[in-house]
Formats: structure tokens, C-alpha cells, sequence
């Protein structure tokens, strides 16, 4: 607990502090959303300098502090940017950049020159002299185009197919078939929804279960058609293109039984739900994809434990290792599951998101590690985005969260740093589902990474996980 009031204690002073008298504090925008201070920027010699983790792990990158050679990097995506304290040499992808202001450490905090490293990862910067506001785009956010309007979905009289009608062409789309469960996807580019998302029952229809709508990126409306076993469709518009039709046909007859599902357990399973103290997923919730988000990889380590100096464990491995467990436990409760990695891989910026989203999950649990500038800070948290409640697929972020940080907390006995709203965090603001990241325990604490290099502390860490996730599985159906 003295750490957490020392910490609070340094919070309040940055965050009150004026960095110069009479000036209002610099404030830094990504993407149009403001990123919470943990330390207030700096403007030094006319750069601003910026909190590296605050602004570079919004967006989606992995900050790393080496204590020995006073160097901090920054990875996004397939660009490592190289800064040394006080120097004015700065490495993008191992090549030389000369800068005009080095990074610094200022309080406690390393603070680097925002515009440089923003361009280096490929963000364009532009600065608000008015409103003193850095504002970053990332380089996904393309410019506005006028989007088509859709504005009506209805199922057509006869039950068989689909109406999307709209204001202007529907020119830009894709449709595929997704399995498990088994569902039609038309996603129609550069348009959006005339109102809000919404789901139409279809009651006793033999084509679909249900029709689903979003506003699936902003630029993107998602219509998913929930087919029945037997059932497929095809997507055809009209000579305007202002009409689209989705169209159903029942490909065999169903045959008696085969609509039941199994939900009895093998017992290999049953051993393994049995020894870590799990139940089975209910047969109703079998169908919810959740994706398995083991944090860095390949090139990006993400942070590194030191002991006498030495790097002695990558927190990308720790992660992997948490989630391979995980995956055996949450299989075994007869979870559906999708993997962003199984092996040491780099994953390239934004691609873990994007597909969660396109595979249409259900829920998304990211597993990380901490770490911070000095050895002082220990203990479990557990970041979500507030967006998913009221709760998306059944499931609150909010509500798996929290039980997250209870479980972890009891079962690996750190310190309780709590479950934080995070909207920044690019995992949890790029996914389109409710999502989750857990933060288990810190690298660059001594005790902490003790703990992390044991067997015991990666099985409780995957079996709480695994526990919380079953029980928001059942608790949505
Ligand atoms: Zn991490």
C-alpha cells in the first residue's frame, strides 16, 4: 500500500503541476481522442516531449526501457525507433537520425520528442498553436469520403431474403461465410447506418436466425445474416446498385438429431477441468469466439526482467507461455477458440484488432505483463474500454474486468492495482467486441519477477483467466 500512495502522490503532482507559469499544459490527441496524462508533455527547446509509454502504448505500441544503457524503444508495427537519454542520436530500424532535442528523463519519466517518433512509426503530427494540442493520426485513419446511407434492412415477405436498400450506390463491399456458427457477412465499405445497430428476429425462418446490423467500423456497415445448419446465401444487387439482396437457399434437409449438440466432456478433458477447478462451457455458449491476444512477439519483446543488469526473460514469452496454458484449459471447457499466436511471431500494428474483428468474436482477452521505469511498482491490473455495457454478446467488459482482477488478485496474491477504464489502449479501442487486457504482474520488480519466472505463478495467472472467461461465457447466454 505505500506504493500506491507514493505513486498517487507523484500522479497528482504531474498532473497538477503547471509545466510553465502562465501557459496552459500541452495536451496530446490520437486519432481525435485525448491521451490521459500520467505526466504532462514538456516543450523543450520549441519540440514537445512527451510521456513515451502514455502516448506510444495508446497506440498500440510497446515501449521498452533499457536501465543500463539508458536507451528507451519504441516498437510499432514493423518500426523499432532507438532513443538514448541525452543524446541526439536517435535509431529507426537500426539506421542512424540525427535529432534536434534528445529524450529525457524528467520526474522519473522518460520524455521523447513526439513529432519524431510519431513520423519514425509512420503517424502524420500537426500541432493546434490555439488550443496547444498535438494531434496524431495514426496512419489507418484515411481522410473522409461522403458515405452511403443505408437506410432500410428488411427480410422480404416470402422470409427468403434480405432488402439493404440506400441513398446512393452500394459500389464497395465484401460478403463471405464465416463457421462456428455458421453465418453470412456482407460488409458494404464507405457507408453508414441510417440509425442505430439492431438485430431482426426471423422467429421459426428455415434460411436464419437472426439478421444483425452495425455500424461496424465508421465507414463500415456489417450486416450478418445467422444461418441455420442447412442454409447458404449469395449477395446480387440491383441495376441502380441501390439495392442489395441477400438471398437464401437451404442446401440439404435436416436430418433428425443432427441439430442437438454434444456437450458431454471426454474424460481427458474433464481431468484437466477437474485439476485446475474449471466447469464446461454451457452448450449455449459453445458457439462465442474467443480470441486469445498473447501480447508482443518476434521482433517486439515487449518489456524485459533484469537481474544484475542482465536481460534475463522477455515478456513476450512470459505472455505466450500464460496463453498456451489458457488455450489447453479453455479447450478442455469445450471453448471455441481462435489463437493470434501459438509461436514466437511478430504480428504486424493493428493486425491482432482487425482480426478479431473480422472473424466477428465474441470476446477478446489480451495477456500482458508490466513494467515500469524503476523497480517500485508491483502487482496485478486489468484494463477495459467502457463501451461494452450495456454488454455486447451478452458480455460486459466492465463485469469481466473487475471478476478478472478479483480472481488474479486472490490467486496470485500481488498487489491490487484495480480494473481501469483505458478507452486509449489500441486494443481495446480498435476492437469492435468486448475486450479485455490483463497486466499480470511487473518485470521490472524484483519480487515480482521472481514470481513470474515460476510455473506456478503462469498456471494461476491462465487459470484465473480461464475461470473468469467460462463464467462470462455462461453467465451471456
Ligand atoms: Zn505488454
Amino acid at each position: 500500500m505505500a506504493t500506491m500512495g507514493f505513486l498517487l502522490l507523484l500522479v497528482m503532482i504531474f498532473c497538477t503541476a503547471p509545466v510553465f507559469a502562465g501557459t496552459d499544459p500541452v495536451r496530446i490527441s490520437l486519432d481525435g481522442v485525448e491521451v490521459q496524462c500520467d505526466s504532462p508533455p514538456v516543450i523543450a527547446e520549441g519540440r514537445t516531449l512527451v510521456s513515451a509509454r502514455a502516448v506510444f502504448e495508446a497506440m498500440g505500441g510497446d515501449v521498452s526501457w533499457d536501465a543500463a544503457a539508458r536507451e528507451i524503444a519504441v516498437n510499432i508495427g514493423d518500426r523499432n525507433v532507438k532513443l538514448k537519454i541525452d543524446s541526439k542520436k536517435a535509431y529507426i530500424n537500426g539506421t542512424e537520425k540525427a535529432l534536434d532535442v534528445p529524450a529525457r528523463i524528467i520526474k522519473n519519466r522518460t520524455m521523447i520528442p513526439v513529432r519524431f517518433v510519431s513520423e519514425a512509426v509512420g503517424c502524420e503530427v500537426s500541432w493546434d498553436q490555439k488550443n496547444r494540442i498535438v494531434n496524431i493520426l495514426s496512419p489507418s485513419n484515411e481522410e473522409e469520403t461522403a458515405l452511403t446511407v443505408i437506410r432500410s434492412i428488411e427480410l422480404s415477405r416470402k422470409g427468403d431474403s434480405v432488402i439493404v436498400d440506400a441513398d446512393g450506390e452500394i459500389a464497395d463491399f465484401t460478403s463471405f461465410v464465416m463457421k462456428n456458427p455458421s453465418r453470412l457477412v456482407f460488409e458494404i465499405k464507405n457507408a453508414k447506418l441510417n440509425g442505430k445497430d439492431g438485430t431482426i428476429q426471423t422467429g421459426d425462418n428455415p434460411y436464419m436466425k437472426a439478421i444483425r446490423y452495425s455500424q461496424y467500423t465508421k465507414d463500415s456497415v456489417r450486416i450478418v445474416a445467422d444461418l441455420t445448419e442447412h442454409s447458404s446465401g449469395t449477395v446480387s444487387r440491383s441495376d441502380s446498385m441501390r439495392t442489395a439482396y441477400l438471398t437464401f437457399e437451404v442446401r440439404e434437409p435436416d436430418l433428425p438429431g443432427e441439430n442437438e449438440q454434444d456437450v458431454s466432456v471426454s474424460e481427458e478433458d474433464q481431468a484437466v477441468l477437474d485439476q485446475y477447478g474449471l466447469s464446461a462451457v454451457a452448450a449455449g455458449a459453445r458457439q462465442k469466439l474467443v480470441v486469445i491476444d498473447p501480447g508482443h512477439g518476434g521482433a517486439d519483446t515487449g518489456s524485459r526482467g533484469y537481474e544484475n543488469g542482465t536481460a534475463v526473460l522477455n515478456e513476450k514469452d512470459v505472455n505466450l507461455d500464460v496463453a498456451l496454458r489458457l488455450q489447453k484449459m479453455l479447450k478442455a471447457a469445450g471453448a471455441e477458440l481462435y489463437m493470434i499466436r501459438t509461436e514466437d511471431v511478430t504480428i504486424p500494428l493493428y493486425d491482432r484488432q482487425d482480426t478479431a474483428n473480422e472473424l466477428g468474436a465474441s470476446l477478446y482477452l489480451s495477456i500482458h505483463n508490466n513494467s515500469y521505469i524503476n523497480s517500485t511498482p508491483s502487482g496485478t491490473e486489468v484494463h477495459y474500454h467502457g463501451k461494452h455495457d450495456p454488454p455486447m454478446n451478452g458480455i460486459s467488459a466492465m463485469e469481466l474486468a473487475q471478476n478478472l482482477q478479483r480472481t488474479l488478485v486472490s490467486n496470485l496474491g500481488l498487489q491490487n492495482r484495480g480494473a481501469k477504464v483505458s478507452p486509449e489502449l489500441a486494443v481495446v479501442r480498435r476492437t469492435v467486441m468486448p475486450a479485455v487486457i490483463i497486466e499480470g504482474a511487473f518485470l521490472s520488480n524484483p519480487d515480482d519477477l521472481k514470481y513470474i519466472k515460476t510455473d506456478d505463478f503462469r498456471e494461476k495467472y491462465a487459470m484465473s483467466a480461464a475461470k473468469c472467461i467460462i463464467e462470462a461465457l455462461n453467465a451471456s447466454i
